[in-house]
């Protein structure tokens, strides 16, 4: 238990009583509250943490003291064999424990709980949310109320294996409830056991819920902080039910249990939105279920989103889905490298990868992602992280940044022994991206065995759809545009600026791009040393489109201006970065 400032204050507020309070309610004796009240008049410090300092008194003491003063009720023995267990379905035990409470009485009005602390108020919250009713507290000793928790919930896991068993697989509910904790207690005992593992993987924060069936059991782990931690362990005989529970949560053929399978299962817990990722692979024992659990934020990251679409939105998708392989991802600092190569990430981000990054800085958390940050005070390089990493064995590896000829070397070499990785390098376009990696001394044949695809992109402001309008074609337009006339039904536009973009006359950022795919001839352009522009007029030939064409195509569609363009396409890389 913590005792917060708030609390000693509190006590302190009372100086004449507090000692005599002492005295009364704990085993504090009068030569040691004198002690205490003779450092107190020389240090002025407060009369409890001057008791708490010398071990004269226990933490829960000072709480006895406080609901002695402000009326809580406070109990010395808790009647367990009257707790009923369906009241504490819906908490998990290590909450229960992290918290050091028990529901004890549920009313239609009010539900009564054992704490230690009543000033914990985000568990009261949090039981308010579970149970939607108002919450009376009750204080009784960290002693009495984990003896409390650890009888009640045996008693409790005994009645659920027993009715998991009896149960087995019929009342699935192919619904159920929309957010976890509405399910009452007139749900199926594997619905509501299924709920409470998602909820307590939510509550503990854990990215990972593994549920594998061995020879006698099925055990249950948590990924917390990248760690796996066992929870808890169920007769074997459950298994099946709880693995076709969860495949009716993610819509999956609960017939098929041979084959793996792969889901999602959308669901809310206390009003938050989760997304799980469930995959399925049959084992000796049945299935062996892992689900990754994430967090809905409002601001995923999307290929989609970021304006990527058609064949290079279709080619990213299959570039992400490799086993092995590198992806670079190049263009100047400030146009959104780093936030395409996350947007990959989400979109492979399920529970059979495990993904590492190592970063300068870390700019998105996500979840399910294990994330490093370079560090230079302490000699952490990217060709450091990386190699620390790859001990790991990760699927999947993003470098932030290559710019030397050891982190090139361990990626591509890293891609070589089955790992998928993607970085970012600085190049003007995509087709550079070999001879830059040749310039840094790595061998062409190591490149060309490796290399799978070069993205190279601009963000590109919008114009405001406010304000924009055709405008005249002027003949410089054309000359940028590379052509003689504007196709027919196609029109330039312009915009003055409004109040609705700040008078700036764009509203918005889309990204251009060149997506170059490495296939058997570019390899060989590779391995012979061919310059850019060979392995660019190479790439073209098989249906590459440029940035400066794909920009094009933006002014055409009216989506950007020409000036927009020029100024996008033409920034120069600056090696300083
Ligand atoms: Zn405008």
């Amino acid at each position: 238990m913590k005792l917060t400032e708030n609390m000693l204050q509190k006590v302190e507020g009372q100086k004449e009583k507090i000692g005599q309070l002492l005295l009364k309610h704990t085993s504090l004796s009068e030569d040691q509250l004198n002690e205490a009240l003779q450092i107190q008049r020389e240090s002025g410090l407060l009369i409890g943490e001057i008791l708490l300092k010398k071990n004269y008194i226990h933490p829960h003491d000072i709480v006895k003291v406080i609901c002695h003063q402000i009326d809580i009720p406070y109990i010395q023995e808790i009647d367990v064999d009257a707790i009923d267990v369906e009241i504490i379905q819906n908490i998990p035990i290590n909450y229960a424990k992290n918290h050091e409470l028990i529901p004890i009485i549920e009313t239609q009005k009010n539900v009564t709980v054992i704490m230690t602390d009543p000033f914990n108020f985000d568990a009261i919250n949090d039981l308010r949310e579970i149970f939607k009713k108002d919450i009376n507290v009750i204080v009784s000793s960290p002693l009495k109320v984990n003896d409390a928790i650890n009888r009640v919930y045996e008693r409790a896991n005994k009645n659920m294996v027993q009715s998991l068993e009896d149960n087995f697989e019929d009342n699935l509910d192919l619904d159920g409830p929309i957010d976890i904790l509405d399910a009452g207690a007139d749900e199926a005992p594997v619905i509501r056991f299924v709920n409470s593992i998602i909820f307590r993987a939510v509550k503990e924060r854990a990215t990972d819920i593994h549920i594998e069936p061995y020879e006698k059991e099925s055990v249950y782990r948590f990924r917390i902080n990248r760690v796996m931690t066992e929870i808890l362990r169920q007769p074997l005989k459950t298994h099946s039910a709880v693995a076709s529970r969860i495949k009716v949560m993610a819509k999956l053929d609960i017939a098929e249990k041979r084959l793996p399978q792969d889901g999602r299962i959308p669901i809310k817990i206390a009003g938050k939105d989760i997304d799980i990722r469930l995959s399925t692979v049959p084992v000796g024992n049945g299935e062996r279920i892992v689900m990754r659990v994430l967090e809905k934020n409002n601001n995923i990251l999307r290929l989609e989103n970021l304006g990527f679409h058609g064949q290079v939105l279709a080619d990213l998708d299959d570039l992400s889905s490799r086993k092995h392989g590198v992806v670079y991802v190049s263009g100047p600092t400030g146009h959104g490298k780093t936030t395409t190569l996350f947007a990959m990430l989400d979109r492979i981000n399920t529970p059979d990868r495990m993904i590492i990054t190592v970063e300068d800085p870390v700019e998105y958390e996500i979840q399910g992602i294990s994330q490093i940050q370079v560090n230079h005070k302490i000699d952490l390089s990217f060709a450091k992280a990386l190699r620390a990493i790859l001990r790991q064995n990760p699927d999947v590896i993003m470098v932030g940044e290559t710019r030397d000829q050891e982190t090139a070397e361990m990626a591509l070499q890293a891609s070589l022994t089955g790992h998928f990785v993607l970085s970012t390098i600085h190049t003007n376009d995509a087709s550079s991206v070999p001879n830059r990696l040749i310039d840094m001394d790595v061998q062409p044949f190591m490149i060309a065995s490796s290399l799978a695809g070069v993205l190279a992109q601009r963000l590109i402001r919008t114009l405001c759809k406010e304000c924009k309008k055709p405008k005249k074609v002027t003949k410089y337009d054309l000359e940028v545009l590379g052509i003689d006339a504007l196709p027919k039904g196609a029109e330039l536009f312009e915009s003055q600026g409004c109040p609705k973009c700040d008078y700036k006359g764009y509203d918005g950022v889309t990204v251009v791009c060149e997506l170059l795919m490495i296939n058997d001839e570019i390899r060989t352009l590779i391995i012979n040393k061919a310059d850019a522009g060979k392995v660019k007029k190479a790439a073209q030939r098989y249906g590459m489109k440029t940035l400066r064409h794909d920009a094009i195509e933006k002014v055409l569609m009216g989506i950007t201006s020409v000036d927009e363009m020029v100024r996008a396409i033409n920034v120069e890389e600056n090696e300083e970065e």
